[in-house]
C-alpha cells in the first residue's frame, strides 16, 4: 500500500481534527472508508486489522447488523425526545437493563443511571454528582477532587483538572485537584504478566493527599481501574483494595472510570468485577454502544442516589444534564449491543483469550528496543526505547509502518497499546503479532 496513493482523496483542511498532529497528518493521510468485523478498508480497498477496537469501544467489532438494524428502526420511530421533565419509554428501559449487568453485581448497588453523550461527559457529571452528594449530606466543604499522574479523565476541565497527562492540562484553568502517584514502575515490574507485584504501598499516597489537604475539603478520588491513553498502566497487586479502605477511612467518595474498561476489556462485564473492589460510582461509555452512537453512561450507588433525592419533591435534586442524556437513538443502539454482548459471550470471552493474548505479546520481549511488555484481560502495551533526541519517534514509525502493513495500533509516547475487539480469534492474534514483531524488528 502506498501512503500517497490519492483515490477518493477528500479536501483536507477543513476539519480541524482531534488529539492529532493537523499538518504532520494532512501531509500523509490515512483515511478509512468501511469496517466488517476485525477488519476495516482504507479509501484505497486495503484491509487493516483493528488492533484497537477503534478507539476501545468497538468491542463486537464492526458492521453488527443487529445494531444497524435497531438504530434504523428507532430513528423512523422516535429520532429525539427530551429526557428533562419528560421522557420516553426506551431511556428507562436502557438503565433498567443497564441496572440488570452493573458493576459489581446486584450486592453493590451500583443501579441508578445517568446518560451522558461521552466519556468526557460521564467524568464530568461523576465529578458533580459527587460534590453535590456531598454537599446534600452537610459536607460542603468538599470540592477538591483527586486524581492520579498519568491519569486520562477526558477534556472537560474536571477531567482535566483530575488527568495527570501533561499536555492535556498545560495551557487550561482548572478546578481544585490533587495528584495520586502513578503506578509505572518499569525497574521493579517490567514484563510483569498480569497485574504487577510491587507497588501496593502507592495507595498510602491518599494519605498524603489528606494529610496535606485535608479530609474535609476532599470529595472524592477518581482512577482508571487500568489506565489506557497513558499507555496501559495497571494497577499492583492489592493496590485499589487499599485505595478503597482509605478513601472509605475519610469520606471519600471512590468513582472508577471505566470508559475503556467497561463492557468485557479485562474479560469481566466491568474492572470492577476483575478487581471485586466497590466504587461509588462508575463512568463509561464507549463499549456502551459499541461505538455505534456516541453515548455514556455513569453507574451510581443507591447511597449517593439517595442521598440527592432530598428536599421538596418538586425541586430539581441536580441540576446538571445534556440535550442529548438518554438521546433514543444511542439508547436502540445500547440495548441492541447488550444482546450482542449477551448472544455472543463477549463479556467474559477476554478472560478465555487472556492467556493466550499474553503468551503471544509476551513472545516479542527479546525484539530489539523493547523495554516492556504489560496486559490485562485483552489489553496489552509494548514500551520502547525512545529514539535519541526525539521522544515518540520510534513508536509513531512502528505505527506507521504497521498500518501500511494492514495492521491499526496506538501509540501514546514511545508505548504501543492494542486492545482488539473481543470477536478477536487466536489467528488474528498471531498475525497482529507477526506484524508487530516484523515491524518492530525493522525501527531505527
Ligand atoms: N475516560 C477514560 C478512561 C478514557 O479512556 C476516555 C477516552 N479515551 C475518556 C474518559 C473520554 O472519553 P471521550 O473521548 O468519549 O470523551
Amino acid at each position: 500500500m502506498s501512503p500517497t496513493a490519492k483515490t477518493n482523496m477528500p479536501v483536507l483542511d477543513n476539519f480541524w481534527m482531534p488529539f492529532t498532529a493537523n499538518r504532520q497528518f494532512k501531509a500523509a493521510p490515512r483515511l478509512l472508508a468501511g469496517a466488517e468485523g476485525m477488519y476495516y478498508t482504507d479509501i484505497d480497498g486495503h484491509r487493516v486489522m483493528d488492533g484497537t477496537a477503534g478507539l476501545w469501544c468497538v468491542n463486537a467489532g464492526h458492521g453488527r447488523r443487529q445494531i444497524t438494524d435497531a438504530v434504523t428502526r428507532q430513528l423512523a420511530t422516535l429520532d429525539f425526545a427530551p429526557t428533562f421533565q419528560m421522557g420516553h419509554p426506551i431511556a428507562f428501559e436502557f438503565a433498567e437493563r443497564l441496572a440488570a449487568i452493573a458493576p459489581g453485581g446486584p450486592a453493590a448497588g451500583l443501579d441508578r443511571v445517568f446518560f451522558t453523550g461521552s466519556g468526557s461527559e460521564s467524568v464530568e457529571t461523576a465529578l458533580k454528582i459527587a460534590i453535590a452528594y456531598q454537599r446534600a449530606i452537610g459536607q460542603g466543604t468538599r470540592t477538591r477532587v483527586i486524581g492520579r499522574e498519568k491519569g486520562y479523565h477526558g477534556v472537560g476541565f474536571g477531567g482535566i483538572s483530575v488527568g495527570g497527562l501533561v499536555n492535556n492540562r498545560r495551557v487550561f484553568p482548572q478546578i481544585p485537584a490533587a495528584h495520586l502517584r502513578h503506578t509505572l514502575d518499569i525497574p521493579r515490574n517490567a514484563f510483569s504478566k498480569g497485574l504487577p507485584r510491587h507497588g501496593v504501598e502507592l495507595a498510602e499516597d491518599l494519605e498524603r493527599l489528606v494529610a496535606l489537604h485535608g479530609a474535609e475539603t476532599i470529595a472524592a478520588v477518581i482512577v482508571e481501574p487500568m489506565s489506557g491513553s497513558a499507555g496501559v498502566v495497571l494497577p499492583p497487586k492489592g493496590y485499589l483494595e487499599r485505595l478503597r479502605a482509605i478513601a472509605d477511612q475519610h469520606g471519600i467518595l471512590l468513582i472508577f472510570d471505566e470508559v475503556i474498561t467497561g463492557f468485557g476489556r479485562l474479560g469481566t462485564p466491568f474492572a470492577t468485577d476483575y478487581f471485586g473492589v466497590i466504587p461509588d460510582l462508575v463512568t463509561t461509555a464507549k463499549g456502551l454502544t459499541n461505538g455505534t452512537i456516541p453515548m455514556g453512561a455513569v453507574f451510581a450507588s443507591r447511597k449517593v442516589y439517595d442521598g440527592l433525592m432530598t428536599g421538596p419533591e418538586q425541586q430539581i435534586e441536580l441540576f446538571h444534564g445534556y440535550t442529548y442524556s438518554g438521546h433514543p437513538v444511542a439508547c436502540a443502539a445500547g440495548l441492541a449491543t447488550l444482546d450482542v454482548y449477551a448472544e455472543d459471550g463477549l463479556l467474559t470471552r477476554g478472560a478465555e483469550l487472556a492467556t493466550y493474548w499474553q503468551d503471544a505479546l509476551h513472545s516479542l520481549a527479546d525484539r530489539p528496543h523493547v523495554l516492556d511488555i504489560r496486559n490485562l484481560g485483552l489489553v496489552g502495551a509494548i514500551e520502547l526505547a525512545a529514539r535519541d533526541g526525539a521522544p515518540g519517534a520510534r513508536a509513531y514509525d512502528v505505527f506507521v509502518d504497521c498500518f501500511h502493513k494492514g495492521l491499526l495500533i496506538r501509540v501514546t509516547g514511545d508505548i504501543i497499546a492494542l486492545s482488539p475487539p473481543l470477536i478477536v480469534t487466536t489467528d488474528h492474534i498471531d498475525t497482529i503479532v507477526s506484524i508487530l514483531g516484523d515491524v518492530i524488528t525493522r525501527a531505527a
